[in-house]
Parts: structure tokens; sequence; C-alpha cells
């Protein structure tokens, strides 16, 4: 059994974790942390910082707050060796770093996107890299999302860069010789062109297209709600074992 602490427990994506976490057979939520009072309370011990809980009553920390929380919890987790499940983005390269520093105390695993079917998404993806003349990334999104594009994008479009690299495929030349507005060709990650659409009523979406000489492929990857993220965190808190050392996305778990 995983005896877990959630911080960021009273935010939109901690209250979905602690509810699909506390269905979970080997897991159980021992642990709100949030500066603000979270609606429910699972049963669970509930503090506004992790220094008020026994280490000895947690293994892993679940943090979805902010940058700053993350670093927080990392520090926490690394002086008491409980592992840390970090899901919170936007991270800085010096708050990146000091999680990886924490990583040689304990075991951290850190993903930008959860969902199972975002990263099979992006695994065929990487299949079909190699056979097609040219690919391109559109990632859907929330109207309330204050970057872009998205960092599930920018890995999926790194990964197609790199398997059609490691395929000997060289890349078409960019068609667009005059652009009647800046911008409308989407942005360029490492020769594969990114687009981020921001409509209310959409969650996280993402379509890879792929074409070739008479023929194409769309892999489409749709996270309708936040529960969609649940699952992926109970498979890394399952399989991320006692070793420190850190785990960026949770393909390696599948
Ligand atoms: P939110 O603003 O609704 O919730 C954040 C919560 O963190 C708030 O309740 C806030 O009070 C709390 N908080 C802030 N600082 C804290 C601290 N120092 N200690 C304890 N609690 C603190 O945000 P959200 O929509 O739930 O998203 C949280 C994060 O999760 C974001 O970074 C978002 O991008 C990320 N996210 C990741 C995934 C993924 O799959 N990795 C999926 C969705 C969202």
């Amino acid at each position: 059994m995983k005896r877990v602490a959630i911080v960021g427990a009273a935010g939109r994506m901690g209250q979905v974790m602690a509810e699909g976490l506390a269905r979970e057979d080997d897991v159980a939520v021992r642990a709100l942390v949030d500066i603000a009072p979270p609606a429910r309370s699972h049963d669970a011990i509930v503090v506004t910082s992790l220094a008020a809980l026994d280490p000895s009553s947690i293994d892993a920390v679940v943090d979805f707050s902010t940058p700053e929380g993350v670093v927080a919890s990392a520090t926490w987790c690394a002086e008491h060796r409980v592992g840390l499940v970090v899901g919170t983005t936007g991270l800085s390269d010096a708050q990146r770093e000091q999680v990886a520093q924490a990583a040689r105390s304990t075991r951290v695993v850190m993903a930008a996107n959860f969902a199972i079917g975002a990263v099979l998404a992006e695994r065929f993806a990487v299949l079909a890299a190699p056979y097609f003349e040219r690919a391109e990334v559109i990632e859907l999104h929330h109207d309330a999302k204050v970057d872009a594009p998205s960092g599930t994008s920018l890995s999926t479009a790194r990964a197609l860069a790199a398997a059609r690299r490691a395929a000997g495929r060289v890349d078409l030349p960019e068609p667009t010789q005059r652009h009647s507005v800046e911008g409308s060709r989407g942005a360029d990650v490492e020769g594969v062109r990114v687009h981020a659409v921001r409509l209310p009523g959409l969650v996280a979406h993402e379509e890879i297209l792929f074409g070739g000489p008479g023929e194409g492929l769309t892999i489409r990857h749709d996270s309708f709600d936040r529960r969609s993220f649940v699952q992926g965190v109970a498979l890394a808190l399952r399989k991320m074992g006692d070793e420190p050392g850190l785990s960026v996305g949770v393909g390696e778990f599948l």
C-alpha cells in the first residue's frame, strides 16, 4: 500500500487526484496539503505544509501545486527520503535543477502529461515518424491555459524530430515563401510545426498529422476531463520503486 500526501490538494487537479487515488486499492491518501482549505478531506489529515507531517507516515508526495510549491516538496522529500511524483508544470530551469538535485537523495517522477493515452499517442507517433514526408502537431487546450505551446506538444515534436533524424529522414524544405500574416505556420520545433488552439470547452487535446505521397495519418488524443491524469499518477506510484533517481514521463512504466 502506497501512503501518499497530495500537495495542492485544494486545487482543480489536487481535488481530482485525491478523489481518484482514494479509489485505487493499493494507494492510501493519508494527507492533503494546501495553503487553501480543500473542499473535501477524504478522511485524510489536512495541513498547510508538508513540515506539519510525520515523514514516516508517508511513502510518496504527489504535487500538483505551483513551481514554488514543487521546490518546497522536493526539498522536504529529499530530506526525509520520501518519493515524489511531480505533475506541476511551468518550472524554470533553476527550479527543474532543484528537483533534479532532490532526485539524488530520493525517487522522483516528473511528467508534463500523466494521461496514458497521451503517452501512447507520442509512442505511436514516433513509430510512424520515419515513414512520412512531413509531420505537424496541433495542440488544443481550454482558454485559461497561460503557456503555449503545451509541454506535451513540445515533447511530441522533439520526439518526432529525433525519430526522423535517427531514421535518416531529411526534412522537406518549408514550402511557405511568404507569410501574409506572421505566425500562420505555427512554431518551428526542431523542424516540426506546432500549432496551438485555445477555446472554452476544451480540456487538453493533441493531434499529430502525417503526410506522404497519396496518404495521411492522424493520431489524436483527448483528455475530456481531469480524471484522465489519475491513472498515470497511480502507475508512477506503483512502479517508481525506492532507489534515488529521476524519471521524466511515465513511458518507462508502461
Ligand atoms: P490550481 O491553481 O487549481 O491549484 C493549485 C493549488 O496549489 C491551489 O489550491 C493552491 O492553493 C495550491 N498551492 C499553491 N502553492 C502551494 C504551496 N506552496 N503549498 C501547498 N499548496 C500550494 O491549479 P491546477 O489546475 O490544479 O494545476 C496545478 C498544476 O498541475 C499546474 O502546474 C498544471 O499545469 C499542472 N497539470 C499537470 C498535469 C499533468 O498531467 N502533469 C495535468 C493537468 C495540470
